[in-house]
């Protein structure tokens, strides 16, 4: 039995809709101008006078947010988003591109709010994430962002039904309405990470059909519901059906890349300050899993693949000049190996699309477990 991914789920590019989405930025932007030039802002601007900085209004969206992020010019080519700050190029600064903050927010809203970690840069999820932030502030109300976005049908997508809500919650309410989640089916384990640089802990809880998000900055008095949809493909799936003996006898095999140290793929690495040692290192994996990655690293030249969890890592120093070539081969050995065993082999070809089938992979196995301890449960009755 052998999956091949295109039988999982359809082929995710890297931010393939990127150019068509500063195209219709510029739609946006006259949209913007035009609500401008009828209405003031209240919710946006609160006392605010029509001409007021960029920094004014991005000051507005972190207080209602509870957001710590920093406003900055861009000193590169263009605006953009990075670790929780916000880079506004210097024409977009001086014209006081509304519409240019707001991209970027809705970056930064990806990142904070609404990520589920197989989304891409400008992607559906990310034009959800902005017509949210329009909506929100009363610029472009929901209808009028879909009609703007039809036009560009072909080239960038909207997952329409991908927020199914954001609620500001008071303490009480926050804790509450975290316990009853828990309480109803769960699929992933709950677990909590803290945003640093945004100062939020966020709290996941994903259930048959839904990413439950709970957000908390008591410093800012912050508390915040998110509820995300899951799309189809993430909860009907050839796994879906899969057996803890199939599981067991399944490998799931990546892409080749390289990556950096924080174990992201990246074009060429550039290394951190402090990190220099790692300079130039060629780092080739099979899961994403940091721990893995820096315990096996630099010790193993060559090949480290753990049985446990259908993972394969391999890591290849800077001195094999031909690493990609290298790391290529020793995936077809490997695969190969496999076969002749009688291991169900499922190969992806980009990042995207093994973080997808990994996460797939894993929700089946938290689902079998889930049905271990009902049975047993069960028994103990
Ligand atoms: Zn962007």
């Amino acid at each position: 039995m052998i999956y091949s991914t295109n039988e999982v789920k359809k082929r995710i590019h890297i931010d393939s809709q990127r150019e068509a989405f500063y195209d219709f930025d510029h739609i946006l932007q006259e949209e913007i101008k035009l609500v401008k030039s009828e209405k003031y802002l209240e919710k946006l601007y609160r006392g605010l006078p029509f001409e007021a900085d960029l920094q004014a209004i991005s000051t507005n969206i972190a207080e209602d947010f509870g957001l710590d992020g920093k406003l900055e010019i861009s000193n590169k080519r263009n605006s953009y988003y990075y670790f929780g700050s916000i880079y506004i190029h210097p024409i977009c600064w001086n014209n006081k591109n509304l519409e240019t903050l707001l991209h970027e927010y809705a970056h930064l809203f990806m990142d904070c709010f609404f990520s589920t970690g197989h989304e891409t840069a400008h992607g559906g999820e990310f034009a959800a994430a902005l017509r949210f932030l329009l909506d929100f502030y009363d610029i472009v109300p929901k209808e009028t962002y879909n009609e703007l976005i039809s036009t560009f049908a072909e080239d960038v997508s909207l997952y329409d039904n991908y927020i199914e809500s954001f609620e500001f919650l008071t303490i009480e309410e926050f804790c509450k309405e975290k316990t009853k989640s828990k309480e109803k089916e769960v699929f992933n384990n709950n677990f909590t990470c803290r945003k640093f640089y945004l100062n939020f802990e966020k709290e996941e809880i994903h259930t048959k059909d839904q990413y439950h998000f709970y957000y908390s900055n008591g410093d800012k008095n912050k508390f915040i519901r998110v509820v995300l949809n899951k799309f189809a493909y993430e909860t009907d799936h050839p796994f879906k059906k899969l057996s803890i003996e199939e599981i067991l006898n399944t490998r799931l095999v990546s892409n080749v890349f390289i990556m950096d140290w924080h174990a992201r793929p990246v074009k060429k690495y550039e290394g951190f300050q402090g990190f220099a040692e790692y300079r130039g290192d060629y780092f080739l994996h099979l899961k994403d899993d940091q721990e893995t990655i820096s315990s096996v690293s630099w010790a193993s030249p060559e090949i480290v693949h753990t049985n446990n969890s259908q993972r394969f890592d391999i890591c290849i120093p800077k001195e094999k000049v031909s690493g990609t070539r290298y790391a290529n081969k020793k995936r077809k050995e490997y695969i190969q190996k496999c076969r002749k065993e009688g291991i169900n082999i499922v190969t992806s070809n980009s990042q995207l699309e093994f973080d997808f089938l990994q996460e797939q992979l894993k929700n089946r196995c938290h689902e079998l477990h889930h049905q271990q301890i009902q049975e047993k449960k069960m028994l103990e009755y």
